[in-house]
């Protein structure tokens, strides 16, 4: 027997699979878009109020980015009475509203601060345990990151105790199945929404509710660039999961109002031989190192390395969007022996010894990696890295002086961190700027219901988590640990209440 060609078997797949695909007629008293937090909050609350709920999900998995984070934003909580903390909500407020320039939503923001504790409250009742950590000196211990649930930890035990529920609740989840469309009345309205799942099988689904939770933009790099005007070469997701902006597209090409666009940007390293959260990842993340951009010379404070976010911004602004990381062998003797000054959240805790980083170093330069070059002397290095030898010359100078001062005469870093280097065992790692997610795109009012460009609600629509503008400025602070995703948790359950409230009428 003849074999057939793979292409040929796969195109009469494709024909078979689309005469058999079916068509679906649902109806729902709400339908959420994505199984992130913001979409299992909103699903489980809104079952709770006794709605018939549908949850369409892109991926063949929920989760979304919240499966990697590990801790949510809260303020006075049950958590923090219990360690003695004594922020309040007052200073939260006016704490969020100044290092977000006033750029945000201030009354959404209060009633998020405000709403925190309790939000907090209801995800324990729902079988999620908390641990307030604080991560670095520049934040308030805020983070409420999160314990075991059934063997897993962090976002992805959020994830799985809300799907429990969910589950038990009857919420109807349609995997792999994307939305696609919303569906209007002639007063623009919203009536539906329009899915087509991976199998080829289509649904439309009628509905007065709609909670947009799809996530952001941020593994498109053209939206990146369209939206954010930032360079997707050199800005770039850290943990891409396919959050193409679908449900702010969807919104937008029903008249909503498109809103300011942000980031929770990081820097960190990629290159050969360096694997993403291995010792020698970590590296990219300590500030007691010389940073310098293309031009060899040194452009910040490298204490911001403590404030991931900020560090982002350091770096993307150079010229090229890249610098150096420049640190010695003592340093790395000290991170194996001592541990690391600044964690990568709880999954790199502060104090974690890099035992592994000799190995990873080794790798690295048996890989000739184009991300981390060794050297014998700083005119070496120069090469190695590509940047002006009379710069980087003076640039090691002037900080080894400044380290035997233990005053940073140039951007006064924290003396805790300045080490001279020994310019005879010197490593650069390169530095790049990065992002967990994007953050905003749709504007929202207090109910949380998306704006249209006059700033009127769009009736039977609501956005909630990442797709909500307005909730950070131009940066995310890391001053508030756990915002974005106490915020998607927050949003996503105040959404459904909303959007159930509406039911009763
Ligand atoms: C490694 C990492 C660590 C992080 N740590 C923290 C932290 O500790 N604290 C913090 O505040 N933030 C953290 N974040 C950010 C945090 O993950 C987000 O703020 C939050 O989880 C977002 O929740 P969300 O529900 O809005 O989006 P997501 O969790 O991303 O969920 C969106 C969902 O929508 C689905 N979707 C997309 N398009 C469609 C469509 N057309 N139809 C149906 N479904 C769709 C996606 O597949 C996804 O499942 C971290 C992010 C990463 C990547």
């Amino acid at each position: 027997m003849k074999i057939m060609q793979p292409l040929l078997v796969a195109a009469l797949c494709a024909a078979v699979g689309s005469a058999y695909a079916a068509e679906h007629k649902l109806n729902a008293d709400v339908v959420v878009v994505g199984a992130g937090s913001a979409g299992l909050t909103a699903s489980v609350q809104a079952a709770e109020n006794g709605a018939k709920v549908i949850l369409l999900e892109k991926n063949p998995f929920v989760g979304g980015s919240s499966s990697f984070a590990e801790g949510l934003f809260g303020v006075e909580s049950e958590w923090q009475r219990l360690r003695s903390d004594t922020l309040t909500r007052e200073e939260a407020l006016k704490g969020l509203l100044e290092r977000h320039f006033h750029q945000i939503d201030a009354i959404k923001t209060k009633d998020y601060v405000e709403g925190s504790a309790e939000n907090l409250d209801w995800l324990a009742k729902h079988g999620i345990k908390f641990e307030v950590v604080r991560m670095t000196p520049w934040e308030e211990p805020t983070w409420h990151v999160i314990g075991e649930y059934k063997g897993s930890n962090h976002g992805a035990a959020l994830i799985k105790a809300l799907k429990d529920n969910a589950d038990k609740l009857g919420v109807e989840t349609l995997m792999s199945t994307p939305a696609t469309k919303l569906l209007t009345n002639k007063e623009g309205d919203v009536i539906g929404v329009e899915a087509k799942a991976k199998n080829g099988d289509t649904y439309v689904i009628s509905t007065k509710n709609v909670i947009l939770a799809s996530g952001g933009f941020g593994d498109d790099p053209k939206k990146v660039q369209e939206w954010a005007h930032r360079d997707p070469k050199a800005w770039k997701s850290s943990v891409p999961v396919n959050k193409t902006g679908d449900g702010i597209q969807m919104a937008l090409d029903i008249g909503a109002q498109m809103g300011p666009v942000s980031f929770v940007g990081h820097h960190g390293t990629e290159g050969k031989g360096i694997k993403f959260l291995s010792n020698l990842y970590v590296t990219s993340w300590q500030p007691a190192a010389l940073w310098v951009n293309a031009d060899g010379n040194r452009f910040t404070n490298e204490g911001v390395a403590l404030s991931f976010s900020q560090a982002a911004n350091a770096i993307y602004s150079q010229y090229g969007h890249y610098a150096w990381s420049i640190f010695d062998d003592s340093q790395v003797k000290y991170m194996m022996e001592k541990g690391v000054d600044s964690g990568v959240g709880v999954l790199v805790p502060v104090g974690a010894k890099m035992t592994e980083l000799q190995k990873d170093i080794d790798a690295a330069l048996k890989a000739d990696s184009d991300a981390f070059k060794a050297a014998s002397s700083v005119a070496q290095l120069a090469k190695e890295i590509n940047v002006p030898e009379k710069n980087l010359e003076r640039a090691v100078a002037e900080y080894n002086k400044y380290c035997e001062e233990k005053h940073d005469g140039m951007f006064y870093k924290n003396p805790a961190y300045m080490r001279p280097l020994n310019t005879k065992k010197l490593y650069a790692i390169k530095l790049g700027a990065y992002y967990f997610s994007s953050y905003g795109g749709l504007r929202t009012n207090r109910d949380h219901q998306v704006l249209d460009k006059n700033n009127k609600p769009i009736k039977g629509l609501y956005a909630a988590g990442l797709e909500v503008s307005d909730m950070v400025g131009p940066t995310y602070t890391t001053w508030s640990s756990g915002h974005a995703f106490g915020f998607a948790a927050y949003s996503g359950r105040h959404a459904a209440i909303n959007a159930t409230k509406d039911l009763k009428k």
